[in-house]
């Protein structure tokens, strides 16, 4: 059985950073916090705990005061950066500079938006830790929009600023779009320049949608490793469930079955942009031995 690893699967240039960061700073001092899950990856997040890294929550920053905490990829909320500079908590920034760039956008957008009577849209998952930074920039002045569904939230007869989420999927946001225009037409809204959208998707997670589902289609079976909170592994893997029905989603080897390659010539090993490659190397280590 040929066991192959997707070659561009595995840690984006956001994640790599922060993680690179966390590892020089526990170099120095052997501990470290982590204001929540430096990556959805529990593997690598118990690798760092190894090393010093300690998760702290939100509410928990609240109470700690003189020391240091890493700010992941994903970004943070003004609230973040204050909590910090009233407890003296000296903050290594590993924000994305992806991420920092929309909370940009965002922010400029709402000055216009605001003039004109209109909304800001953000198409991502509620809760999810992006999201709630992207919020934090227009003090949540905003309509969040998780599907096709929370549309009826929207006023189509006002302005519509729209921004996604960095790691959502392309067709998805394409199609809230759609729906967006279709709504505002049957509201005899016509005027373009009142429905801005913005093109905020990441490109490190929309470029592999399309190589994965050539990879997906390139072997019989598709073991997709990935955090079970990683909002792109989620949009990934169903990339490749489309593509090749044998695709499995696990976090970890011990959710492997043998039966899935009983009949298999050759597995596609493949992740998301949270997925350290160690991880994966230990999968195609543990395929290669079934017999
Ligand atoms: S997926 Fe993109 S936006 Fe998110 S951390 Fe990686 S590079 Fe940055």
């Amino acid at each position: 059985m040929n066991v192959v690893i997707d070659k561009y699967s595995g840690f984006c240039f956001g994640v790599v950073y922060a993680i690179e960061m966390a590892e020089q700073e526990l170099k120095k001092s052997n501990s470290l916090y982590c204001l929540g899950d430096i990556v959805h990856n529990n593997k690598e997040v118990e690798r760092l705990n190894d090393l010093g890294l300690k998760i702290i929550s939100h509410e928990e920053l609240k109470n700690y005061t003189d020391c240091t905490v890493l700010i992941r990829a994903h970004g943070e909320p003004p609230e973040t950066y204050k909590i910090a500079m009233q407890n003296n908590i000296q903050l290594l920034d590993a924000s994305c500079p992806v991420v920092l760039k929309l909370q940009h956008q965002i922010k400029e957008g709402y000055k216009t938006v605001s003039d004109i009577d209109g909304q800001i849209v953000i198409y991502g998952k509620k809760g999810h830790a992006e999201v709630v930074g992207l919020l934090g920039q227009i003090g949540g002045d905003a309509v969040l929009v998780s599907s096709i569904d929370d549309l009826d939230q929207l006023d189509f007869s006002r302005p519509i600023f729209m921004y996604s989420q960095t790691t959502k999927s392309p067709k998805a946001y394409a199609d809230i779009k759609l729906e967006i225009e279709n709504r505002r037409r049957e509201n005899g809204i016509k005027d373009p320049l009142q429905f801005v959208v913005n093109d905020t998707l990441c490109r490190q997670v929309s470029g592999r949608e399309p190589q994965l589902k050539k990879f997906s289609a390139q072997h019989d079976v598709i073991v997709f490793v990935s955090g079970t909170k990683s909002s792109n592994g989620k949009m990934l893997y169903d990339s490749c469930k489309v593509e090749n029905p044998n695709s499995h989603f696990i976090s970890d080897i011990d959710e492997i079955k043998k039966e899935w390659f009983s009949s298999a010539n050759s597995v596609g090993i493949c992740g998301a942009t949270s997925t350290p490659l160690w991880l994966m190397e230990n999968v195609s280590e543990f395929i290669s031995e079934i017999k």
